[in-house]
């Protein structure tokens, strides 16, 4: 498969050149230059494939340079370490309607469904053109764990992580800075998300050439991660598929988990609507259902992963600056959307705990209220609540709401180990030049 510059379809690319260069000159982002449909036949032969020969079948066709040998054998040293040799599962919340469990990997995140492969990719690329990588990542909680998880054994690749100080919650920042290790670094901003996204972005513009490193973002812009997540949407329509569509309720964020969903049903995958999930932080929602496109100032909410403003991976799917009636329309043939307030958040932890006896994360709620409040219309669909994350990373929060809680996940250990990080105020140069010291 090739692709292009979304803002100019003449700069044809193949996988490689996009893996190990997430933005073309432009500064746009990188898209497929045409997604075809499988064909009927095709999709019905994936049907009786486990996770692992599914997604080889998958992304294969999205790479065109690396042997299929070796994509299957990264795939399968990085799906090995799941919790559930499933990779992923259901949870059956009523009639047709399921809970979409995607956090059973190392890091109990959907994140490492992506984050697993790519490191093993990165870890092999990086062998083959013989050249170190430095990786950053700008972390609203889960990424970060997720990618130390992922990178932490390779000598080859360094890791700097940002994460805003005391934004993110307690257990999340101890799952990342208690891997002490010589390649890891961690960083904490005082500010919000946006910021350290925009810290990366200046690097990436200052320190375009050191040493013989090759930088790279692994933030959720990064397309690979992108169809390692299509895949898991292209699986479970498959799976469930019998002569209903099957609609999805997304908790989204930087908005790539919904634009894999988007690829999974342009592939000819049974989809039916892709409902996008928004908290107080609401620009997707404000696009699907006003057709406004509008910056907000960033609010923190209890469901950290998703207080994004201006979602990275929006451009994507839809890169003008002006709204055009017609073009909304187009778009709701894909996406609706919903916007669950942080208070109504709080008040569905426990209301969904009494009802299901089950924890759910702050997350994850956003997508299960959501098709609670509407669970009369669509019944001609089958819905699938995507779950993004396990409830004992935002065991505090939940414990203020549902004082008597018990989570038994073993994490407990986390709590005994010394943390390593630096704290930096939001001064530019001073980052910089922390970082040219570490390299
Ligand atoms: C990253 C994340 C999201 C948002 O996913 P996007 O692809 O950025 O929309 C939602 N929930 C959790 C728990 C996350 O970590």
């Amino acid at each position: 498969m090739y692709y292009n510059s979304i803002n100019n379809k003449l700069n044809i690319k193949n996988f490689i050149n996009i893996f190990l260069k997430n933005i073309p000159k432009d500064k746009s982002l990188y898209f497929p230059f045409i997604i075809k449909k499988f064909n009927k036949f095709y999709i019905n032969n994936l049907k009786k494939l486990n996770y692992l020969n599914f997604s080889f079948n998958i992304i294969n066709k999205f790479i065109n340079c690396i042997s299929e040998n070796i994509i299957y054998h990264l795939l399968k040293n990085s799906y090995n370490k799941f919790y559930n040799k499933n990779i992923i599962n259901f949870y059956n919340l009523e009639n047709n309607s399921y809970l979409l469990n995607l956090n059973n990997g190392p890091t109990l995140t959907f994140k490492d469904i992506a984050l697993q492969p790519l490191g093993n990719f990165l870890n092999y690329i990086s062998k083959i053109i013989n050249k170190k990588i430095v990786i950053f990542c700008a972390t609203s909680g889960d990424t970060g764990s997720s990618a130390i998880n992922s990178f932490k054994n390779y000598e080859n690749i360094k890791l700097i992580i940002f994460h805003p100080f005391n934004m993110i919650s307690n257990i999340q920042r101890k799952q990342m800075t208690t891997i002490i290790r010589n390649n890891i670094y961690n960083i904490s901003i005082l500010g919000n998300f946006d910021f350290t996204q925009h810290i990366i972005k200046n690097i990436f513009e200052n320190i375009k050439k050191y040493k013989n490193y090759l930088f790279i973002s692994v933030n959720s812009i990064n397309w690979f991660r992108i169809i390692l997540q299509t895949v898991y949407y292209c699986y479970s329509s498959l799976k469930l598929y019998t002569n209903k569509l099957i609609n999805y309720y997304i908790p989204s964020g930087n908005f790539g988990n919904a634009t894999s969903a988007f690829i999974a049903k342009k592939l000819g995958f049974p989809i039916g609507k892709i409902i996008v999930c928004n908290n107080d932080n609401n620009y997707l929602d404000n696009f699907f259902k006003k057709s406004l496109l509008i910056n907000k100032k960033l609010k923190s909410t209890i469901s950290p992963a998703i207080d994004i403003s201006i979602p990275s991976n929006f451009k994507r799917i839809y890169n003008k600056k002006k709204i055009k009636k017609n073009d909304i329309n187009f778009y709701n043939k894909f996406f609706y959307s919903d916007k669950i307030l942080n208070k109504t958040i709080i008040n569905s932890i426990e209301y969904f705990f009494n009802i299901y006896k089950k924890v759910f994360d702050p997350h994850t709620i956003t997508s299960l209220t959501s098709f609670f409040k509407n669970r009369n219309i669509h019944n001609n669909k089958i819905k699938l609540i995507v779950s993004t994350s396990y409830p004992i990373k935002f065991f505090y929060s939940i414990k203020k709401i549902i004082p008597n809680i018990k989570i038994n996940l073993n994490i407990k250990n986390i709590f005994l180990l010394k943390e390593k990080y630096k704290i930096f105020n939001q001064n530019f140069k001073i980052i910089i030049n922390y970082i040219k010291k570490i390299l």
